[in-house]
């Protein structure tokens, strides 16, 4: 019986999970897969630890109808497909950890009514992250369950990156700059300190660009700032979220425009970034690809946001020793990178153009994309925040995942 950890990131309208078997007290993926379009065109693909699939199954929207059907499909198809591998513990992607959490926690019923405090604080994400695991307590009492979350890898982050100009009592409730994507930074800062320990004992930024997108400044690979804050709506532009924006602009919307705060909402978080500024599309691929003018001038402000708010970073850290990028755009897309580290000339980063070129997907490692002449180095991290979570999870349970966390 070979032992696994099962990770699972949930949401509204897809569930994701990936298993590692636990060989030689390390991590190995075997599976990956879930359910996507809950509700609408729900969808079961499963891979194997090679890529190869294993299931590619529609369903009606009426027999998926929402993600606790998801989940006991998906957990039906993992007890027929698991073969000898018995699942040991859970580890959970939880967006929000509030003020309490600073690091993975296993979770039993005085954790998860905290984590149910939360749920206003990321009314989107929280209550699918939770259902699973209350599914799961339900099922399997038994079962060790870790829930880690996206905030916790800035919880020791300076008060002057934790603070909004707010009257003070706010803060107190909880309104505070949070910051997510801590998962992807552990394990991004993790391996900087495996393959430049001594630029990752330095300042550092990295910009996590995928459909979400934010920057973290690291000092001696611990979040000093961040771009997201309150929710993930903040900072850089994003495929369908505004990034930051005059919060003027939000009142007028409610005040004179007579929005609903539900509809300023959906358009903040789906009507807006590279799709609301292109009227095209939110992926990058197809942006780069039109020769129409408003895809170039999306394309145009997302770099420029990013280089902007890399500056001012660099401004907290008091200097940058190394820039990194990862996620579905940083690790993709030469052309992406090439503007913004274009934008940037005042740091004296320079990319190599033919490394940076080669550096796309499926990279096997990380790939350093900065030419000689730059003043410090760029790197391509790829970033694996399931496997981060197996490892938290394996730690919690008293097994130590060989790796260098
Ligand atoms: P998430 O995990 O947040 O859904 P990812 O990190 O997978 O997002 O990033 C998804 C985004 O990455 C897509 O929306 C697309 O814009 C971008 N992307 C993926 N592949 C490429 C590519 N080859 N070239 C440019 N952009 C890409």
């Amino acid at each position: 019986m070979s032992d696994s950890i099962l990770v699972v990131n949930a949401g509204s309208s897809s569930i994701k999970f990936k298993l590692f078997r636990i060989v030689d007290r390390d991590l190995t993926p075997a599976l990956s897969g879930g359910m996507s379009g809950i509700g609408s065109t729900p969808a079961l693909k499963v891979r194997d630890g090679r890529g190869s699939v294993l299931a590619d199954r529609r369903f009606e929207a009426g027999e998926v109808p929402d993600a606790s059907a998801a989940q006991h499909h998906l957990a039906d198809w993992l007890l027929h497909h698991l073969g000898d591998a018995a699942i040991v513990a859970v580890g959970h992607r939880v967006v929000h950890g509030g003020p309490t959490f600073t690091e993975p926690v296993r979770v039993d019923d005085a954790v998860l009514r905290t984590l149910e405090t939360f749920i206003p604080l990321a009314p989107l994400h929280q209550l699918g992250n939770l259902d699973p695991i209350r599914v799961l307590r339900e099922r399997r009492p038994d079962l060790p369950q870790v829930a880690c979350f996206d905030t916790a890898f800035h919880r020791g982050h300076p008060e002057l990156s934790d603070r909004f100009a707010l009257p003070r009592f706010l803060y107190d409730e909880g309104v505070r700059r949070y910051g997510f994507h801590g998962l992807s930074y552990e394990y991004v800062a993790g391996r900087l300190r495996e393959i430049d320990p001594e630029v990752a004992s330095g300042r550092v930024v990295i910009a996590h660009l995928g459909s979400g997108a934010s920057l973290c400044a690291l000092a001696d690979g611990r979040s000093q700032d961040t771009t997201m804050s309150f929710t993930a709506l903040d900072g850089l532009p994003m495929g369908t979220r505004s990034g930051a924006l005059d919060p003027g602009a939000v009142l007028h919307l409610i005040e004179h425009k007579g929005m609903s705060p539900a509809e300023v909402g959906h358009m903040l978080y789906f009507e807006s970034g590279l799709l609301g500024l292109s009227g095209i599309s939110n992926d990058v691929r197809t942006l780069l690809a039109s020769d129409r003018p408003e895809a170039a001038m999306a394309i145009d402000f997302f770099c420029r946001r990013v280089a902007q708010a890399t500056a001012a970073l660099a401004v907290t850290l008091g200097g940058l020793d190394a820039f990194v990028f990862t996620a579905g755009i940083g690790e993709n897309a030469p052309e992406i990178r090439r503007r913004v580290i274009a934008a940037l000339g005042l740091t004296g980063l320079i990319l190599s153009n033919d490394a940076n070129g080669s550096a796309v997907a499926p990279l096997d490692g990380p790939v350093r994309i900065d030419a000689p002449e730059s003043r410090a180095p760029i790197w391509v991290v790829p970033t694996d925040e399931e496997l981060m979570i197996a490892r938290h999870t394996m730690r919690l349970l008293g097994r130590s995942a060989s790796g260098t966390e």
